[in-house]
C-alpha cells in the first residue's frame, strides 16, 4: 500500500512482515509505505525489494543478513519492532551506514509479566486445572501445586527483562540466584532483590527450583540449555524460556521432561517459529506452549510501534534517531 504526500522516494518504508499499527497508518499518510507481509519468506524477493527502499521495518522473521543488506544500496535505516537483534547483521549494517532502531525498553515489562505468569501457571498447574474443569472434572487433588514463596529461581541473563523479573519474583518471596557473565557483583539490582550472583551457570541451576532465561541469542548462548545443563538442574525443577528458542536444545529438553528429571516447562519461543511440525511437547500435560507473545500486550505494541515509526520519520527527514542501537560508520 502506498501512502499520500510528500513522497520522498518510490519506497520510503518497506514493511516485510505482517505488521499493523495506527502508527504505521499515520506514517503512510506522509511517506510511501509498501507493505509486503510475506516478503520475509523469500530472500531473493526481499533483496530485490530492499534495493529500492530507504528504510525497512521488520519484526523477528525477516533475516537481514550481510548478503541481503549488500543489495540494500539505498537503505538508511532498519526499524526493528521489538527487542533481540539476532535476525539483523548489526556489524554489516553499521559498516554500511545503516542506522538500526530498536526501542529496547518498550516491551520489557510485558515480557517480565508473562514470565511471572508462566512461573505461576507451572507451579499451580493452572493450564491443567483449566483443561480438566472445562472437560467436566473437579479434580482438586490432581491439581495440587506448589508455592513460589520460599523456592529458588535462577535467572540466566540479568539485563532489562531479567532484572524486572527479579524485582517481581522477589515480591512473591522467591529466593534469587543469577548467572550473567557481564554483571558485576556491585550491580544495585542484586542488592535490591537479594539475588546471589553465581560465577557458573551450572552453579545457579543446581540451586534452583525454577529456571528462567533472559539472555540474547548469540554464538555463546546458542543451545546453552542442553543435556548437560538440564542434568545440572534439580530433580523436578521447572524451566521457562521467554528469550529466544535458539538458546535451548529442544531435543534435550524433551528428553529431560520425558525422563521426569524436569517437572515442567513453559516456552514462549521456539527454535523454529512457528514450528514446522508437531512434537511431543504438544502432548505433555506439564508443558505450556505460547506463540511468542511475550511482547504482545496493547501497551508494549503501541510503545514499540510509536517509537520505531517516530525514528523512521526522523531519519527520513534527515534528523537523528532516538532509539538507535548502533552508530553507523559512514553516513548515507
Ligand atoms: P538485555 O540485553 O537487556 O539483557 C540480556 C542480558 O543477557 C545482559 O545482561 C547480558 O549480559 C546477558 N548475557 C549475555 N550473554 C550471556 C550469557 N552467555 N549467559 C547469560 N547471560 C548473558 O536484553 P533484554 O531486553 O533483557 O532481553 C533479553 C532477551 O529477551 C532478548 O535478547 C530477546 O531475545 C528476548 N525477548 C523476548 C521477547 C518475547 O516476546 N518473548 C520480547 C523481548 C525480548
Amino acid at each position: 500500500m502506498t501512502g499520500g504526500t510528500p513522497v520522498l522516494l518510490e519506497m520510503d518504508i518497506l514493511i516485510t512482515e505482517d505488521l499493523q499499527s495506527p502508527a504505521i497508518d499515520a506514517l503512510a499518510a506522509k511517506f510511501s509505505v509498501v507493505r509486503e507481509p510475506l516478503l520475509w519468506k523469500d530472500a531473493a524477493k526481499l533483496k530485490a525489494a530492499l534495493a529500492n527502499a530507504r528504510t525497512v521495518m521488520v519484526r523477528n522473521q525477516t533475516q537481514l543478513t550481510a548478503d541481503v543488506l549488500g543489495a540494500a544500496t539505498k537503505l538508511i535505516a532498519i526499524g526493528r519492532v521489538g527487542v533481540g537483534l539476532d535476525n539483523i547483521d548489526l556489524p554489516t549494517a553499521t559498516q554500511r551506514g545503516i542506522t538500526v532502531i530498536a526501542p529496547l525498553d518498550a516491551n520489557a515489562v510485558s515480557v517480565a509479566e508473562v514470565t511471572l505468569g508462566l512461573l505461576l501457571a507451572l507451579a499451580r498447574k493452572i493450564p491443567q486445572a483449566d483443561r480438566s474443569t472445562k472437560a467436566g472434572g473437579w479434580d482438586r487433588r490432581g491439581c495440587t501445586g506448589i508455592e513460589l514463596a520460599g523456592k529458588t529461581l535462577a535467572i540466566c541473563g540479568f539485563g532489562r527483562i531479567g532484572k524486572l523479573v527479579a524485582k517481581r519474583a522477589a515480591v512473591f518471596g522467591l529466593r534469587l540466584v543469577v548467572f550473567d557473565p557481564f554483571v558485576k557483583p556491585g550491580d544495585p539490582t542484586l542488592a535490591e532483590t537479594g539475588a546471589v550472583l553465581c560465577g557458573k551457570l551450572q552453579e545457579a541451576l543446581a540451586r534452583a527450583d525454577f529456571v528462567t532465561t533472559h539472555s540474547p541469542l548469540t554464538p555463546e548462548t546458542k543451545r546453552m540449555f542442553n543435556a548437560q545443563t538440564f542434568a545440572a538442574m534439580k530433580l523436578g525443577a521447572f524451566f521457562v524460556n521467554t528469550s529466544r528458542g535458539g538458546v535451548v536444545d529442544e531435543v534435550a529438553l524433551l528428553a529431560a521432561l520425558q525422563s521426569g528429571h524436569l517437572g515442567g516447562a513453559a516456552l514462549d519461543v521456539r527454535e523454529v517459529e512457528p514450528p514446522k511440525e508437531r512434537s511431543a511437547f504438544e502432548t505433555m500435560d506439564n508443558v505450556i506452549l505460547l506463540p511468542h507473545i511475550g511482547s504482545f500486550t496493547h501497551e508494549a505494541q503501541a510503545r514499540t510501534f510509536e517509537a520505531v515509526c517516530a525514528d523512521l520519520e526522523r531519519l527520513l527527514r534527515g534528523q537523528a534517531a532516538v532509539n538507535a542501537v548502533n552508530r553507523p560508520a559512514i553516513s548515507r
